[in-house]
């Protein structure tokens, strides 16, 4: 290993860089991934929700006591309380436990290799010279230094490695606010996702409701401001939710940062890749980043292993991450992203319009039948040429442009 402490160095214990360290370390090379709390999976933020074809296409079977429940459909209201119900037939997605899910990953890269070092802090990281990146570290013991040949910054979206380094972070206008409460006692669908509109309780997202099992859910909601207030009175007066939630308990509550922007616009320097939530590689839609991000560290981790076998941790090999990335989800993140403006864009009347079309035009089977959770633009496209969504969109469009 010559002068240098490991191979590769991870930053994040989050799915992103346990994914990267999966593949590092399956390729046989050294692999630490730092991690600045004291266990992997806390605070957890997550909303856990997966998809099985997502999973699977990561060769990820969790194992039972990281799934929580079985999801097949999603309800979606209106702001009117109008509903489409998307039902596929078939276990759709898995609701599962974060700390758990990040937990049994840790358990895998461990497996295949690699170190997880818990209260660990990276405080910084500069490329310092040929194949060389130097980790400023911080741990109980004080701070001190790694060298690796290679750097994977998978931090999350608080960028705060990255600013340091003068990378590219994710930008503000990307962040949404969110929050979200465990319940017991919900009066719920055990297999079907709930999802409501409206600019009254989530301007420009939705509030999500989520089965858990054993009639617990997960409630939340994202928006630009005041997440938590507007999760309560969405709680407190939405027709069908309180209806839902009116014998329930509150378990525990608990926040984070969803991101709806598209990706930064260069993940990879000298020595160095950027992935996962930190690179901004989320569903814009959604918010979800698990899948998709998880997607991408894996190719991060398969390029550090290129580098390492190359001899050249430069720009001339990390660049093909982002080739290989880009090539799979920028068109994908792309139409998400459109997607997900319009939809904001769209504001109440708009969306009543739209959900309520859809079902009377009959579009509510193109979702059923090709829609995929992770995967989208393939769906967005097909709704958007089909004629039917022409006459749907028309006149959903007039609450986009009060002057047509
Ligand atoms: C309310 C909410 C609900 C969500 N629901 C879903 C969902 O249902 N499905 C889905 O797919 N996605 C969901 N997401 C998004 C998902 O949580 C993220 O996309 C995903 O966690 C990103 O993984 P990551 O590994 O890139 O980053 P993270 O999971 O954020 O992990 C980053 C890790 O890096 C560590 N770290 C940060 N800085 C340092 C440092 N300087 N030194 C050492 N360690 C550091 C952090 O402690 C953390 O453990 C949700 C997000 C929120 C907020």
């Amino acid at each position: 290993m010559n002068s240098l402490d490991l191979d590769v160095a991870i930053i994040g214990a989050g799915p992103s860089g346990l994914l990267a360290a999966v593949e590092v370390a399956r390729h046989g090379h050294s692999c630490a991934v730092f991690e600045e709390h004291p266990n992997v999976g806390e605070p957890d933020h997550c909303a856990g929700l997966l998809s099985t074809s997502g999973l699977k296409s990561l060769r990820l079977r969790p194992p039972k006591d990281v799934i929580q429940n079985y999801v097949s459909g999603a309800r979606i209201y209106s702001p009117s309380g109008q509903s489409i119900l998307i039902e596929r037939g078939k276990r759709e997605a898995f609701a599962v436990d974060r700390r758990k899910f990040d937990l049994w990953l840790a358990e895998k890269a461990q497996d295949a290799g690699a170190e997880v070092l818990t209260q660990h802090r990276v405080e910084g990281i500069k490329s310092s010279g040929k194949n060389s990146v130097r980790v400023h570290l911080r741990n109980g013991d004080g701070r001190f230094g790694k060298t690796a040949i290679v750097a994977i910054n998978a931090e999350g979206s608080r960028c705060v490695v990255s600013r340091k380094a003068g990378l590219p972070t994710v930008k503000k206008q990307s962040f949404r606010v969110a929050y979200q409460f465990e319940v017991k006692n919900a009066e719920i669908e055990d297999d079907s996702v709930e999802m409501f509109y409206g600019r009254k309780y989530a301007p420009g997202f939705f509030v999500w409701l989520i089965p858990i099992g054993d009639n617990r859910a997960r409630v939340g909601l994202a928006a630009r401001d005041k997440a938590k207030t507007r999760l309560q009175a969405a709680i407190r007066h939405h027709p069908i939710l309180k209806q839902r939630l009116r014998k329930s308990q509150t378990e525990r509550g608990f926040g984070g940062a969803v991101l709806v922007g598209m990706p930064i616009p260069r993940t990879y320097a000298d020595g160095i890749m950027i992935t996962g939530d930190a690179a901004g590689l989320v569903k814009p839609t959604t918010g979800g980043g698990v899948i998709l991000g998880g997607t991408a560290a894996r190719m991060a981790g398969s390029t550090a292993a290129e580098t390492i076998m190359e001899n050249d941790s430069s720009e001339r090999v990390t660049r093909l991450y982002e080739k290989r990335w880009k090539s799979l989800l920028l068109s994908e993140l792309r139409t998400m992203y459109l997607a997900q403006r319009l939809i904001s864009g769209l504001g109440d009347k708009g969306l009543d319009s739209v959900i309520g079309d859809a079902y009377r035009y009959g579009l509510v089977d193109i979702v059923e039948r090709e829609g995929d959770m992770d995967m989208q633009q393939r769906t967005i496209t097909r709704l958007m040429r089909d004629p039917r969504m022409f006459a749907v969109g028309l006149k959903a469009i007039r609450y986009l442009n009060p002057f047509l």
